[in-house]
């Protein structure tokens, strides 16, 4: 029997629903790409970027995912054979790393764990060795999809600070960029960049890159640059410069669309929206665990993320769990990947999503434990339910 007729959630951490209102504004006929609305368009998304990244820098649109936002911010900033120190929280800035070594650079790892944030004083401690100041660049993410953690970034620049070291920051805000507060200027965050299809609610295919004076200047110097990605003719007069070609006008005027749903909102009540379904889903697995088959993959609470929960099984039951939400209840959920591929769940409560979306998906997960067996304690959307019941 499957109950799974009616509208499918798509709950994981990427790409995430697209609101109805971005998927109509982009249904219209292409335009002229050198006047009228699209350059209209153009000069609003960036200078809500601006807004949204909280910086006085210079932003940047590619026709791009996530990977084409890594290059860009790394090619332009940097010279062959620098040093780059990445800090290790899960997976996604080791595979910033990755590319960075493609591109000519020499990765240094900071190493970290799956399961908690970056050490503020360890990354203190290995600047505070680099008296030669070799590293050239550090490479982070804000929440880390794969392992559901979020660094603090303002305690990651205090320490670059108390190390006296001249390092460019760099901050991948992928999956937190529209979902918790991220402030490029007043952190001193050198580079910052995210993509469409997370918290902003677009589909994929664009990216975004923020630069600060700090970066700009090692933009004079840098030698790895390439046509499409170099910020100096993107800053040209024309506005087909801007893309560096065809500008990708459907995605555009969703993503216009997805900024004024945004600023409509509210910045601060998104952020407080995404706080409060990231603390119900909490609230569920803290019971579910009690069962001991499942537990939180980030062991501190302070470093769970708001827009995604990262559950780890002890056994092998994940994957059928996730089946069974999807086939049975119309839900899709995460699976985990990186170091945990297949032993876990990702739940995630990130863009498009509402108390509804949430307690579905919560309750189809509640419902696939009892199905299936899974030793776990009963009433955790009851306490999800409980926690939104004293905080609207
Ligand atoms: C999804 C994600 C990426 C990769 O983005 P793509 O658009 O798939 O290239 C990078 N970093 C983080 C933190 C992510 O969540």
């Amino acid at each position: 029997m499957t109950l799974r007729n009616g509208k499918e959630f798509l709950m994981i951490p990427g790409p995430t629903n697209v609101p109805e209102e971005v998927l109509r504004a982009m249904h219209r006929p292409a335009i002229d790409i050198y006047e009228g609305p699209l350059v209209e368009t153009t000069v609003y998304c960036l200078a809500r970027l601006k807004q949204l990244f909280k910086t006085e820098g210079k932003t940047y649109i590619y026709a791009a995912n996530g990977h084409g936002a890594w290059d860009a911010a790394l090619c332009n900033t940097l010279k062959r054979r620098d040093r780059i120190l990445v800090l290790e929280s899960g997976r996604f800035a080791l595979g910033w790393g990755e590319a960075a070594e493609v591109m000519g650079l020499e990765m240094e790892v900071l190493p970290g764990a799956y399961d908690r944030a970056v050490d503020p004083a360890r990354l203190e401690a290995r600047l505070k060795e680099d008296t030669g100041h070799e590293i050239a660049a550090i490479l982070v993410v804000q929440i880390d999809t794969a392992s559901g953690v979020w660094n603090d970034i303002a305690a990651l620049r205090k320490a670059i600070d108390a190390a006296g070291h001249p390092a460019l920051l760099m901050v991948d805000t992928i999956a937190s960029l529209g979902c918790v507060p991220f402030e490029m200027d007043a952190w001193g965050v050198d580079v910052a960049l995210t993509g469409s299809q997370k918290g902003l609610m677009c589909p994929p295919g664009l990216s975004f890159v923020a630069a600060g004076p700090k970066a700009d200047k090692a933009h004079e110097t840098a030698n790895l640059k390439t046509h499409y990605t170099d910020w100096t003719f993107r800053q040209g007069a024309i506005h087909y410069q801007k893309y560096c070609g065809t500008p990708p006008e459907h995605l555009l005027f969703g993503f216009r669309r997805a900024l004024e749903l945004l600023q409509e909102e509210g910045l601060e009540r998104v952020w407080h929206r995404h706080a409060l379904l990231g603390e119900a889903t909490r609230r569920a697995v803290t019971v579910w665990a009690e069962g001991g088959a499942l537990d939180f993959n980030i062991s501190d609470p302070h470093a769970r993320s708001n827009s995604v929960t990262v559950v780890r099984f002890k056994g092998d039951e994940a994957e059928a769990l996730r089946a069974f939400t999807k086939e049975t209840c119309g839900v899709t959920i995460g699976g985990t990947i990186g170091e945990i591929s297949g032993k876990g769940i990702r739940i995630a409560h990130m863009g498009h999503v509402n108390a509804v979306m949430l307690l579905g998906t919560l309750s189809a997960i509640e419902l696939g434990l009892q199905k299936l067996g899974i030793p776990h304690g009963r009433g955790g959307v009851q306490a999800a339910m409980d926690y939104l019941a004293g905080v609207v």
